[in-house]
């Protein structure tokens, strides 16, 4: 069971635009219209359409998910989720990021995506601590894949070394 979990995930260091997945999650921001890092990339990669799609939306709440085409991306679809904005730890952060998981994975279902890419939600501008936002993450989906068959592969897509050890440690400790 533990062997088979783990099979289903991968981390790699990389540019999530990139991925030939069925879906990727947009580290968005609550208005969908595009912002700096993740989000500004993905926008550049999808092309203009993309912002066409996601003002006809209107926004999206913290913790919430909500899903477009992937236009010019490789990726057939975008889940854009809105993480907290770390204010200290004491404003529900850690539920807030912990649904953004959860929900991401439920609208994956829905669009019937059977590979998923995440970059690390919160931990840019938003500045969500990176040991805890990555602990969030992995153990959000430890719990998610036994209930469900669907997804085969969620895989996480680390901006530079820094996230990309730290994933790959704590994936050793979550995943024992
Ligand atoms: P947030 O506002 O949720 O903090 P950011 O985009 O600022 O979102 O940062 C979230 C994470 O996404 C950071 O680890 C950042 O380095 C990473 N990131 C930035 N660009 C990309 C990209 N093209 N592919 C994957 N991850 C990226």
């Amino acid at each position: 069971m533990e062997r088979e979990l783990k099979d289903r995930i991968e981390i790699l260091q990389g540019d999530i635009t990139k991925m030939e997945v069925d879906a990727i999650v947009n580290a968005a921001n609550s208005s969908l219209l595009g912002g700096g890092g993740v989000d500004g990339a993905i926008h550049r990669a999808a092309g203009p359409e993309l912002l066409a799609e996601t003002r006809k939306i209107g926004g999206c709440p913290t913790g919430e998910a909500r899903v477009t085409k992937g236009y010019r991306l490789p990726a057939k679809w975008v889940i854009h989720t809105v993480g907290p904005i770390w204010s200290g730890g004491n404003r529900n952060e850690d539920d807030l990021l912990a649904s953004c998981y959860r929900n991401s994975f439920k609208a994956a279902i829905e669009i019937g995506a059977v590979t998923v890419a995440f970059p690390s939600i919160s931990t840019g501008a938003y500045r969500f601590p990176l040991e805890r936002a990555v602990n969030i993450a992995l153990r959000e989906t430890r719990s998610f894949l036994p209930t469900n068959q669907s997804i085969k592969k969620v895989i996480f897509v680390c901006f530079g070394t820094e996230v990309h050890k730290r994933y790959q440690r704590l994936f050793k400790e979550v995943f024992t």
